[in-house]
């Protein structure tokens, strides 16, 4: 039985555009407390960490658990970063943060280690720790929301390449002479399989002049969303199926690419279109299978990540483990 002093927790900060987020996890991943406030990013960095180290202290005393007893702080926020220095660099989701020193600002404030990665690493890390990839050496993360961000697990570690930039899935070419990217690249996953983009795509065949039930779905071109799709493609509408099905082909190609590359155990969809279940599990297994080489196959599965909303914060929390190289064993959980 688990006496006094025998468990430890971490502090999980999750940076998002709209929202901050920070949680006391117990090692084990149960969850004491979480707080959220807005992260009002158009106030700058100085007020927006002011604000989150309130938010530390607040979930930490919300939690009952005294901070001698809280081993670290992981950070979870947007790209780009230093994983190493943690160091800021300019997400586009938080404007006017321009290499800000967050890890020193917050190992100052709140006197404890504080590891930073970018959420797309920390959600994977999350999710082979306590979530869909939890037993598995060899997993990729991909998550499809708004853009598409991806983190790899190689040997049961965090691969982060030469200067902590590896895994960036989204960014992957799928045509070499396709649509143009936000990163300056062509052709990307992302540029034709993000929430963003399936949107674009269908409102530019709109706008091109096709007849879609999705133009009366949503009103007008520039209202076509993610809802208005999953309505029209219910409904059976030819143009929603042809951008659905191209988008399918387009997502399956990219995981049969990611799984010759690094033939993994377990490709862990997360974000907000995994949101369509089967609608994008079914013909996703089926193109990666048929086009991924054959022994890879045999070992690979596609599977919905698990977190969901809560990802921000144990990915956070899998950051710091990961980071001290921390087992639960070594820290006396369960004992
Ligand atoms: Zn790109």
């Amino acid at each position: 039985m688990a006496g006094p002093g025998s468990k430890r927790y971490v502090l999980g900060i999750d940076i998002g555009g709209t929202k901050l987020a920070a949680g006391v996890v117990a090692i084990d991943g149960s969850q004491v407390s979480q707080d959220r406030v807005p992260t009002l990013a158009h106030e700058g960095p100085d007020r927006v960490i002011d604000r989150l180290i309130d938010l530390c202290r607040l979930t930490v005393e919300n939690s009952g658990v005294p901070w001698d007893q809280i081993i670290a702080a992981g950070v979870g926020c947007g790209g780009p970063l230093d994983p190493h220095t943690g160091v800021i660099k300019e997400p586009p989701n938080l404007p006017g943060w321009v290499d800000i020193p967050l890890v020193q600002r917050l190992h100052e404030a709140l006197g404890i280690p504080v590891y930073l990665d970018n959420d797309a690493n920390a959600a994977a890390l999350g999710e082979h720790r306590f979530g869909a990839g939890r037993g598995v050496d060899n997993l990729v993360y991909l998550t499809i929301s708004t853009g598409i961000g991806g983190g790899i697990i190689i040997g049961g570690r965090l691969y982060q390449g030469e200067n902590g930039n590896a895994g960036e899935i989204g960014h992957m070419s799928v045509a070499f002479d396709g649509r143009d990217c936000n990163c300056g690249g062509r052709g990307c996953l992302e540029a034709y399989a993000s929430g963003t983009n399936i949107a674009a795509r269908a409102r530019e065949a709109v706008e091109a002049g096709e007849r879609s039930l999705l133009l009366e779905i949503a009103g007008s071109p520039e209202l076509i969303n993610g809802e208005a799709i999953d309505a029209a493609l219910r409904a059976g509408d030819p143009l929603t199926v042809r951008i659905w099905d191209e988008t399918m082909e387009i997502l399956g190609t990219g995981i049969a690419n990611v799984i010759n590359i690094f033939n993994p155990k377990r490709v862990v969809l997360g974000g907000g279109i995994t949101n369509f279940g089967s609608t994008l599990f079914d013909p996703i297994r089926r193109i990666a299978m048929s086009r991924a080489m054959g022994p890879l196959t045999e070992v690979v599965e596609i599977v919905p990540a698990q977190l969901g909303g809560q990802v921000g914060v144990l990915g956070a929390v899998a950051v710091a483990l990961e980071r001290i190289g921390t087992t639960g064993s070594e820290v006396g959980v369960g004992v």
